[in-house]
């Protein structure tokens, strides 16, 4: 995050959020409120009136930023993290942890608090969500702070926000403790060439089958949600 924007934070300096309502009760809610030609409607009303769209607005940040940490960033990325808002990462990191996580799955910048992708790793596996992590979030869109993420759902305006689930052969690890571990939730296939020795050793790359780079065996490809 930049210096400005640290700065001109209202709330103070991020810290990570914990949030308040279990993962099975966040993906219900989200199945819920899945788009739908009624939702797409109400948007449309939303919007209609700058009025209703404020009072919208408000209740939204009201609601999101006491349960999960909101800070508004308009491109709601909760389905895709386990419902743990990456927006509050200290360093707004929206792919992943940085590389100063705890050994106890503490954050680098606030070490009594939780690392945010430790939770989202966490709360995405005993789901059997932990696959939806290894999509790749793609960089948003900064004018969209302060608009309701929900309303721009319901209109598909953040279709594109990560890549697809497209059969990564790796699911997401954050190589946790045994201790931290959430349950698994998807065999990774073992692939021969992960036992051939020193060349696929975590964090050196290799060329994938289809000439794609991959590191660690992940194979990356942009698509559709
Ligand atoms: S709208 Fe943005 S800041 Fe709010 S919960 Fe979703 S990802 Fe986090």
């Amino acid at each position: 995050m930049s210096l400005g924007r640290q700065l001109k934070n209202p709330a103070g300096p991020i810290r990570p959020a914990r949030p308040r309502l279990g993962p099975r009760t966040a993906y219900l809610v989200q199945r819920i409120l899945m788009p739908s030609p009624f939702y797409r409607w109400l948007g449309a009303r939303i919007e209609s009136s700058p009025r209703v769209r404020r009072l919208f607005t408000g209740t939204e940040k009201k609601i999101k930023e006491e349960i999960f940490g909101c800070r508004m960033c308009g491109q709601c990325a909760l389905p895709a993290t386990g419902y743990a808002c990456p927006m509050s990462c200290p360093k707004e990191l929206r792919n992943g942890p940085c590389g100063g996580v705890g050994a106890d799955g503490s954050c680098e910048v606030h070490p009594e608090m939780r690392c945010v992708w430790v939770q989202a790793y966490e709360r995405a596996a005993s789901q059997g969500r932990a696959g939806d992590l290894a999509r790749l979030q793609r960089p948003i869109d900064h004018r969209l702070w302060g608009q309701s993420s929900w309303v721009n759902y319901w209109q598909g305006r953040d279709e594109n926000l990560w890549t697809d689930d497209d059969g990564l052969a790796t699911p997401a690890a954050l190589h946790l403790p045994a201790t931290l571990k959430g349950p698994a939730t998807r065999q990774a296939p073992q692939d021969p060439q992960d036992r051939q020795g020193p060349a696929d050793r975590p964090g050196q790359r290799k060329q994938g089958p289809a000439g794609q780079q991959t590191r660690d065996g992940m194979r990356v490809r942009a698509g559709r949600k």
